[in-house]
């Protein structure tokens, strides 16, 4: 017998889970999402579900079914597939040239494990710096990305001079072109040095915790002294240079400002920050070693992040203010674009997104990936740029394999995960905590993390007024403009 309540439609591929309001999330392979009660998702899977139904427009206009025109809705599903992807034809474009390990903080946290600041042999030679500027120019992106890092990059300025004028020589001979940041605690930057950024156009990124309390506790001098306020005072000195939105500040968050997210917003709005990015600890150098006093649970983040991140919602309601990380995850969710945030993608950015080149030439794809060889297991070498062509590096079998084990969607439960189109795989991580690099995700403190995020952020995007709707959209569209007009009574 037929079944007679049988509907003649085509079903698309998608991911699906039950929200904790007991609902159906559903998300197709193009990012898109749809939430219905528990029965229209039965109907729907079922054939049962009526074409005059509200739900079966909503299902055929995102492509999740499809009825005579099967072929067309297809075509437009990997349409969008390939613009998430799009990141992948862009090959490499971020470039970390570690230009010394040595560095004039000893942060409780430091991920690099810097070296003492009078060392030797932990400085990037000029020569060296040269033959990685040719290797960045040899990779097929038209726009590749300089990010200077250390250690603590001004300690070995001259060499950093030399590696940003051969660039802009390159990119001049190329018809490329380059931009570059230097990432720097700030300490030791001289105003020949910020005249010098300022005549570049090199942008910096710098690290500020919160207020003294907070970034003292982690951010300190060799002697073990606090950081916070010269850092201040640098950070002025920088503005003054090159413009009050010049300098980026990013925060890693410990045990010590964990409870304490409320207070590092109040800094950086006191400070003049034009945002925000809340970060959380990663398991690499002296923060593995001190795992017992700086780790947390990754479910506490989560609860934490995201209670900072109402706060900053409503701050916004005020002042245009926005949490970069939220923002890059609703760009997902909300948007068929790549965002290119090379730490969060499938496959993983490492080696094909991003590439770090040690002082010593050697080449990671990661800069985790290089955490580890400092922590004693070179696991992830891809080679030297002294040595090794750029095809022996790029081409290799072993960046292929790497790639091919770094993909979501082979990566149990990732595969069927309803996540998987927002989320990415970290091979570097898996790793460290496993000795593979392919691993079962489940119960991981990646996972846990980033599904505890996800919810958070459908549920606020469920819930959210379209005062909150306008600001979420001008968080991605980076335009402070499509929040306007909502001043607070
Ligand atoms: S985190 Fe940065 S500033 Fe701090 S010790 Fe490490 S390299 Fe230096
Ligand atoms: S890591 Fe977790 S949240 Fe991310 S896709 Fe995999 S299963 Fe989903």
């Amino acid at each position: 017998m037929p079944d007679l309540e049988h509907k003649d439609y085509h079903i698309l591929p998608f991911q699906f889970a039950r929200t904790p309001q007991g609902d159906m999330l559903l998300v197709n392979e193009g990012g898109d999402f749809q939430f219905f009660p528990r029965e229209t998702f039965e109907n729907f899977v079922r054939h049962r579900l009526e074409p005059t139904d509200p739900a079966f427009f909503a299902l055929k206009s995102h492509l999740f079914l499809a009825q005579d025109e099967l072929e067309v809705s297809l075509q437009k599903l990997a349409a969008r597939y390939r613009t998430r992807k799009s990141f992948l034809r862009d090959f490499t474009t971020l470039h970390m040239m570690v230009i010394t390990l040595r560095c004039n903080q000893r942060c409780a946290y430091c991920q690099a494990s810097s070296a003492e600041e009078d060392a030797r042999c932990f400085d990037m030679p000029a020569s060296v710096a040269r033959r990685v500027v040719e290797m960045i120019f040899q990779a097929p992106t038209s726009h590749p990305k300089i990010e200077f890092q250390g250690g603590e990059p001004l300690l070995n300025w001259p060499v950093l001079e030399t590696a940003v004028l051969y660039a802009e020589q390159c990119a001049h001979e190329s018809g490329k072109a380059v931009d570059f940041v230097i990432c720097t605690n700030l300490l030791a930057i001289t105003e020949a040095q910020l005249a010098f950024c300022r005549e570049h156009h090199i942008a910096l990124s710098t690290s500020l915790d919160g207020p003294a309390s907070l970034h003292d506790a982690c951010r300190k001098t060799r002697g073990g002294s606090g950081t916070h306020a010269l850092f201040l005072e640098k950070l002025d000195q920088a503005r003054a240079f090159l413009g009050p939105d010049a300098v980026d500040a990013l925060m890693t968050t410990s045990a010590f400002s964990l409870h304490h997210l409320q207070e590092v917003i109040d800094e950086y709005l006191l400070r003049g920050m034009k945002g925000i990015c809340i970060r959380s600890l990663n398991p690499y150098g002296f923060a593995a070693e001190q795992a017992a006093a700086l780790g947390y649970d990754a479910a506490d983040f989560a609860a934490c992040y995201l209670e900072a991140l109402d706060a900053i919602l409503a701050v916004n309601r005020r002042v245009y203010f926005p949490e970069h990380f939220a923002a890059l995850l609703f760009s997902r969710i909300l948007t068929p674009f790549a965002t290119g945030f090379v730490d969060l993608q499938s496959p993983a950015g490492a080696g094909i997104s991003g590439v770090i080149y040690d002082y010593d030439g050697s080449v990671f794809p990661t800069d985790e990936a290089r955490m580890l060889a400092r922590m004693g297991d070179r696991h992830f070498c891809l080679g030297n740029v002294l040595r090794d062509s750029y095809s022996a590096l790029f081409a290799s079998s072993r960046l292929k394999a790497l790639t091919t084990r770094a993909c979501v969607e082979t990566t149990p439960p990732c595969a069927w995960c309803v996540y998987q189109s927002y989320c990415g795989a970290d091979p570097i991580r898996n790793y460290l905590e496993t000795g593979d690099e392919l691993r079962t995700m489940a119960g991981t403190p990646f996972c846990v993390k980033h599904k505890l995020l996800f919810d958070g952020l459908f549920e606020r995007l469920r819930q959210a007024d379209e005062q909150t709707q306008d600001i979420i959209w001008s968080w991605i569209t980076h335009n402070p403009l499509v929040a306007q007009g909502h001043e607070d009574a």
